[in-house]
Order: C-alpha cells, then structure tokens, then sequence
C-alpha cells in the first residue's frame, strides 16, 4: 500500500475513549526499544509521527493513527520494561486485554520481535495471549540490518521454534533502516481487509 497520509488521532486507555469503530485496526505490540516506533515510523513513511522511545515505557496509552482513512495502527505500549511497577504492569495488562478481546475492528496484531535474539518470555506471553483468544497475529522479527544476511534463516528458525509457530504462519524480516519487509508487511495487513 502507498501512504499519502497518516495521522495520530487520538491516546485512549478504555472503550470509551477510543475513536469511532468502522475502519479495520491493526495492533502493533512488542516490548519496549525493540522498535516498534521507528517500524510505524518506516511503514507510513514518515519521519516521526509514532515517537521513538527516549524513555522506554512511558507511554501507557494505545495510541491510535489513521492511515489513508483506510484503517488504523494502534501503538501499544511497551511491555517487559524492568522499572515498571506492579501495579502499572497490571493495569497495562487490563488495557491491553479489554482492548484485544473485544474490540470488533481489530483484525491482526503484529508482534514485533527483535531478530538478533531469541524471543523473551515476554514475548512468548504476548504470542501465546494471542493464541488463545484467536486473535490473528503476524510476527515482525525487526533490526535484521544488523545480522549479516547469511544468518537470517538460523535466527528465523529460532524464533519459529521458540515460538512455536506454525509453518504456515507468516515471519517477516524487517528493517527501519533499510525498509526490508515494508511491502510485504502491507501484503499481509492487506489480506485482512
Ligand atoms: P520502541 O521503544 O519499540 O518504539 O523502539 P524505537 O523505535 O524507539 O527504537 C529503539 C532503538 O532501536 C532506536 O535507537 C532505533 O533507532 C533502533 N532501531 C529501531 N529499528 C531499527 C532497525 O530496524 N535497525 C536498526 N539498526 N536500528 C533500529
């Protein structure tokens, strides 16, 4: 898809607050400084409408961004920030969860994974939450500029194998840097709608 507009629209915490429903949404989860932002950023073409993070775990909104009035990204907040307290990662969890279980127009979540390593058990907690409520999800290993490329298919492998991912379940290898995985990214989202 070829972006000429994006725009954030509104930060919502419950139901009430999020922006009238009608258009498909598109949730973008991952922990926090694995690049979330700069792949919003990437995908939309613009600079800086998503904010890279100079304090990972601050944001505690969903942050909702439409995109050619066709559909939204919704940017949650990082998870897996060690200074976060007890209590804030509970009402995280109770955010995320009222949002991704019932919210009619959310059609995927892409979890976005850092290729260099194998995925946390954060991350194994957020694919399996996906998992057992059906939830599509489309798993965006990101950074790969920064494995040689002779070495994407061992750390694809492990990432499906840590995950436990089906076979035929997409894995797409992404870079904010080079744009790697932006169209075939769109390709995915666009089965969904
Ligand atoms: P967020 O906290 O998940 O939103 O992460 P950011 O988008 O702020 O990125 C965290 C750091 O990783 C920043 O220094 C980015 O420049 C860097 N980064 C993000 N994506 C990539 C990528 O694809 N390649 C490289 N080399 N660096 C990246």
């Amino acid at each position: 898809m070829k972006v000429n507009q994006a725009e954030f629209v509104i930060s919502a915490v419950k139901p009430e607050q999020y922006p009238d429903a009608g258009l498909p949404e598109f949730a973008l989860a991952g922990r926090s400084n694995v690049g979330k932002s700069s792949f919003i950023n990437k995908m939309v073409n613009r600079k800086s409408l998503a904010r890279t993070s100079s304090k990972p775990g601050k944001t505690q909104t969903l942050n909702f961004y439409k995109i050619n009035e066709v559909l939204f990204f919704v940017d949650v907040p990082g998870y897996g920030y060690a200074k976060v307290s007890k209590k804030e990662r509970e009402a995280w969890g109770k955010m995320i969860e009222r949002y991704m279980t019932g919210r009619a127009g959310l059609k995927a979540v892409l979890l976005i994974i850092d290729l260099r390593h194998a995925p946390t058990d954060d991350d194994k907690m957020m694919y399996n939450f996906l998992k057992y409520y059906n939830i599509p999800s489309i798993v965006i290993a990101t950074k790969a500029d920064k494995i040689p490329r002779g070495r994407w298919d061992k750390h694809k492998k492990i990432v499906r194998e840590t995950l436990k991912m089906e076979k035929d379940e997409p894995l797409i290898l992404f870079s904010a840097e080079t744009g790697l995985g932006v169209e075939e990214t769109w390709a995915e989202i666009e089965k969904f709608m």
